[in-house]
């Protein structure tokens, strides 16, 4: 069997034979397997282990985008979403970038940053210059709190130190440990070291610790893809290449220039990321506070992407993001389907990850982008919306085609139109 993740028809096949294609794929066990399908996967009893309270687990549908060749390679990717049109979205732009060459993508070693917060120092840049002296002493006690990462060869990088001149408290100090994840995200590693290094600290700059925590702005540790999809792969229907990739890049200058456009041209990013973030376990708010704070560097809220067509006639789109993801820690390795999902994908590394992630993202952008400003995303998105509205109706069997068909050609796609229609069909049978 070939590796290649361009799949025609996957979609027209039943869930078991997808997951049997991907039994195959990835030389995934019957465990594995049935981690993926829903038949096992997060039990109550390891749930009740992961948090508190626990009274059960709660399902999400998973789901495979096909097409995508990242760097020469074909991954599979498991998205675990609610929302109709995200997979399907992300299948075809990954096919569109596919006609041209792929995804490529890059990222920066996996450094997270610690904060130590130190207060009632009495000349704060006095106080920084003692710390940064004293740069190597409280890197080796950061590196004396996890001998695991710093013995396959993470740990703490390097020392910063803000002054924070004008906070509503007066000033104070936010002391940065840059510290090096490796394949983990890091979370509770850095947070174990920046308590440990927190009294030095203190001691060195007479001042006073408080917060000893990660900084979710992972802004060390970003994950980048391009792709160029030729222009005539994006003509359809009535519109020519040319039309959609100048509407492409028009309709991202509009969120260039306008955080209200910005934030929803965002969101469709992270329809992507976050829910192959969901799907392999990870810390999905922690990517979502570091990737909004990241938009908004500039102190103004903008796009993460960016939409050109080049001089050799290619749409050309990339895509920079903090992306601070571990196969390692965390729930990654402990829920099943999570472990299952990271074999299918493949990846060796976090960076490996992080970098898929963003290609992800990339492609939900493109895919978004291209039906906003060709024929609209109602049409294909309400389609698939009509079915969940079918069924929250209570529609069941045959009846949930029926209703949908009959919401599409009224134009009404509207809960109280499913239940309507449904009522009557079930009064004229
Ligand atoms: P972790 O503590 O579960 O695992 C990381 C540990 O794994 C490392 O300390 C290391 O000892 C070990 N390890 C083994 N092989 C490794 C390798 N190849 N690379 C790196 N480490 C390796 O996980 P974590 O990543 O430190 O923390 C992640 C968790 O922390 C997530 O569940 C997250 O939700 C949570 N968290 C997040 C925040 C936040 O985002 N602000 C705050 C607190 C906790």
């Amino acid at each position: 069997m070939t590796k290649s993740s361009r799949l025609a028809g996957f979609y027209k096949h039943s869930p078991q034979k997808r997951v049997e294609f991907l039994r195959q794929f990835a030389d995934l066990t019957a465990q594995e397997a049935d981690a993926l399908s829903g038949v096992a996967g997060l039990g109550v009893t390891q749930a009740d282990h992961m948090i508190e309270n626990v009274v059960g687990v709660f399902g999400l549908p998973l789901g495979i985008a096909t097409n995508f060749l990242i760097n020469g390679q074909d991954y599979l990717i498991p998205m675990a979403i609610e929302e109709p049109s995200v997979v399907a979205g992300a299948s075809f732009a990954a096919r569109l970038a596919r006609d041209g060459g792929g995804f490529r993508t890059s990222s920066d070693d996996p450094v997270m940053i610690g904060q130590v917060q130190v207060l009632d120092v009495d000349d704060p840049w006095a106080a920084r210059f003692e710390l940064l002296a004293a740069k190597e002493r409280i890197l080796a006690l950061a590196n004396e709190q996890d001998p695991v990462i710093v013995n396959l060869g993470g740990g703490a990088r390097d020392l910063e130190v803000r002054v924070l001149e004008h906070s509503p408290v007066g000033p104070m100090l936010a002391v940065h440990l840059l510290y090096d994840a490796l394949d983990a995200m890091g979370a509770n590693t850095v947070n174990t070291a920046a308590e440990a290094i927190a009294p030095l600290i203190a001691e060195i700059s007479g001042g006073r610790t408080l917060l000893r925590i990660l900084s979710n702005l992972a802004d060390r540790r970003l994950a980048r893809a391009k792709a160029v999809v030729p222009i005539a792969s994006l003509a359809h229907g009535e519109f020519s290449g040319e039309q959609v990739a100048q509407g492409i890049v028009e309709a991202w200058a509009f969120a260039v220039a306008d955080p209200y456009r910005a934030a929803t041209h965002n969101k469709g990013i992270m329809n992507g990321v976050d829910s192959v973030l969901i799907a392999t376990g990870n810390d999905w708010r922690a990517i979502e506070a570091g990737v909004h704070s990241y938009a908004a560097r500039s102190g103004r809220y903008t796009s993460l992407s960016t939409w050109q067509v080049d001089k050799h006639g290619g749409l050309v789109g990339t895509l920079e993001l903090p992306m601070a993801v571990g196969i390692v820690g965390g729930a990654t390795r402990v829920h099943p389907t999570a472990k299952a999902a990271l074999k299918l994908l493949g990846v060796k590394t976090a960076r490996e990850l992080a970098e898929v992630i963003a290609a992800v993202g990339l492609a939900q952008n493109l895919a978004a982008l291209r039906a906003l400003s060709s024929e609209g995303i109602q049409l294909g998105h309400m389609k698939l919306h009509a079915r969940q509205l079918a069924i929250a109706a209570g529609a069941e069997g045959e009846m949930v085609d029926r209703v949908v068909q009959t919401m599409i050609t009224k134009k009404a796609i509207r809960l109280d139109r499913a239940e309507a229609i449904l009522n009557k069909l079930a009064a004229d049978a």
